[in-house]
């Protein structure tokens, strides 16, 4: 029986090996056959459990090609590639937060070569990686200076590293957050080097909190704003406002870590009502200010800083920023993405394409597909309401009315499974009446290739 099992040149040799060859590293594709054969082996060795099947060299053979095949498909699904999301989560922080707008896209394919990342080409010079960026960003802000990392934890490390280093910085105990991935703020300042010092109570905190607590060793005051969560009922805690007015020695910073990342209008009306905005705080006159650039900003992953030329200084010249520095494609998307900002046409950003979308616009798109599915075999298709969120740790009471469609088959679990498989993933939510697919997330160029999705998933199961 163990002389069946296939030499490994044989299994090269099979056509569909061959082809798998072709697209991925042959060592690899070795690998994952010498692999199979020792299980094979093992198993036949343990008096061939499960084998009967394959007790033959053509079965044995033919057992090894398709765990080859499986392992190259499985490949396949681990790359990136096009996910269609119906989660109804704006921001899906699994699927890559915002989608980035054309002109982003377009910027960050045009820098991905050669491109005057730190060069003058006026002067011919050297010249400041992100120096234009910083521009613009002050520009949107109203700050006096600006930086940019890979993203809103990288800048909280940043600042309370080249601020705090050694020293203390004062936080309400009812902002001690943690922000999803295990990050927790209490670590952040343990891994900075900076002490913690609590004041307050977990639901009311006053300015004199924090003017109390004051002393030699104060290094900032942070506020941190409680994206993922709410407190309700007996609560209170300065805003930005009270604490940079408060009496603390000139040295002392004040820090708004916003992280959400909305940059609107103070006190807009509707979703964004209760949502700290990043004007106000720089108007405010908050020493420094940190936000994300893929969550409402609806940019590439990046974490901005903005705030008084003096502190801004120190975290440019401090060793973490060469650090922390974005590359030069993410610098050019973030640039466009600040540019529609800048231009007010937020409507291409595809965030707020997606938020802004008319129901009406939602359920014709939710009819046609449907309609396109009308005669598919096996799947019952209705459209409905739902409701969307915004997610990437923002908002999270917030629901915005939308329309879904859903999909009922007799195996909901495999049908799921073979969207998410197919070519482009879908990734929809299970409901109790069957598969849900929020269209409100669904991209406007996304929209044609649904049904087809559909029609090819229900095939497969
Ligand atoms: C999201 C968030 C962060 C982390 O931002 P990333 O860009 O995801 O690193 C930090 N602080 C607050 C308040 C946040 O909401």
């Amino acid at each position: 029986m163990l002389r069946a099992l296939p030499a490994v040149d044989k299994v090269l040799l099979e056509p569909s090996v061959e082809l798998i060859c072709e697209t991925i590293p042959r060592a690899r594709c070795v690998r994952w056959i010498r692999q199979s054969i020792d299980t094979l082996r093992e198993r036949l060795v343990d008096g061939g459990t499960g084998l009967s099947s394959v007790s033959d060299p053509s079965g044995l053979l033919k057992a090894v090609v398709a765990e080859v095949e499986s392992k190259a498909a499985a490949e396949k699904l681990r790359s990136f590639r096009p996910v269609i999301n119906g989660t109804g989560t704006l921001l899906h922080t699994n699927l890559g937060r915002a989608p980035l707008a054309k002109r982003a896209v377009q910027a960050m394919q045009q820098a991905s070569g050669f491109t005057n990342v730190e060069m003058d080409l006026d002067a011919g010079d050297r010249s400041r990686r992100g120096q234009r960026l910083s521009e613009l960003v002050c520009e949107l802000t109203g700050a006096e200076d600006a930086v940019v990392v890979n993203n809103c934890a990288g800048a909280t490390v940043l600042v309370l590293q080249a601020i705090a280093q050694g020293r203390d910085v004062i936080i309400s105990r009812g902002q001690l957050v943690e922000i999803g991935g295990g990050f927790r703020l209490p670590n952040v300042f343990q891994a900075a080097g900076v002490q913690l010092c609590e004041v307050g109570t977990t639901n009311r905190t006053y300015v004199h909190d924090y003017e109390q607590a004051t002393s030699d060793t104060t290094a900032a005051w942070i506020r941190v704003h409680r994206s993922n969560f709410v407190q309700k009922g007996f609560v209170a805690e300065p805003t930005i406002t009270e604490l940079v007015r408060a009496k603390r020695p000139k040295d002392i910073a004040v820090i708004d870590d916003i992280g959400s990342g909305w940059i609107g209008a103070p006190n807009s009306s509707g979703i964004f009502a209760d949502e700290p905005s990043v004007i106000p705080s720089v108007e405010s006159g908050a020493d420094l200010c940190l936000f994300s650039g893929d969550k409402l900003f609806g940019g590439p992953q990046a974490g901005i800083v903005v705030g008084r030329r003096c502190w801004i200084e120190r975290l440019r010249k401090s060793p973490m920023m060469r650090a922390m520095r974005p590359d030069k494609v993410t610098l050019a998307g973030l640039e466009a993405t600040v540019e529609l900002h800048l231009e007010g046409k937020l409507g291409e950003l595809p965030f707020f394409q997606m938020l802004e979308c008319e129901l009406g616009e939602l359920q014709d798109a939710a009819e046609a597909v449907k309609n396109q599915l009308s005669d598919t075999p096996h799947l019952v298709v209705s459209v409905g309401a739902c409701q969307s969120t915004i997610g990437g740790g923002s908002m999270p009471t917030v629901e915005i009315p939308s329309v879904c469609i859903e999909v009922s088959v007799p195996s909901s679990e495999r049908f799921a499974h073979q969207l998410r498989v197919g070519s482009p993933s879908v990734v929809g939510r299970q409901v109790a009446t069957g598969l849900r697919i929020d269209m409100r997330t669904v991209l406007a160029d996304q929209r044609d290739q649904l049904a087809n999705a559909l029609k090819a998933a229900v095939a497969a199961i």
